[in-house]
């Protein structure tokens, strides 16, 4: 896995995943994804509560967003034809 994010291929994303806890939270689809620690001790992330819609690939919220923002659009290209 790259730095930070998510993969592609992962789907449903899976959060609060340990050994107490095999299954975890799967991802709320209508959510941003990004993974929100607990704080204090916990070494544990929960889904971001904040709807979706902004970002890469609109699967972030607005504030997430500013981190992972959309792609640009592929360049131009001109040997098509
Ligand atoms: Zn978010």
């Amino acid at each position: 896995m790259g730095k930070g994010g998510w993969m592609h291929d992962e789907s449903p994303r899976i959060y609060r995943r340990w050994g107490g806890n095999p299954k975890g939270n799967p991802e709320d689809v209508t959510c941003c994804i990004e993974p929100v620690s607990d704080g204090g001790r916990s070494p544990l992330s929960s889904q971001c509560s904040r709807p979706r819609g902004k970002g890469l690939d609109g699967l972030y919220c607005g504030i997430h967003a500013r981190r992972y923002p959309a792609a640009p659009p592929p360049a131009q290209r001109t040997d098509n034809g």
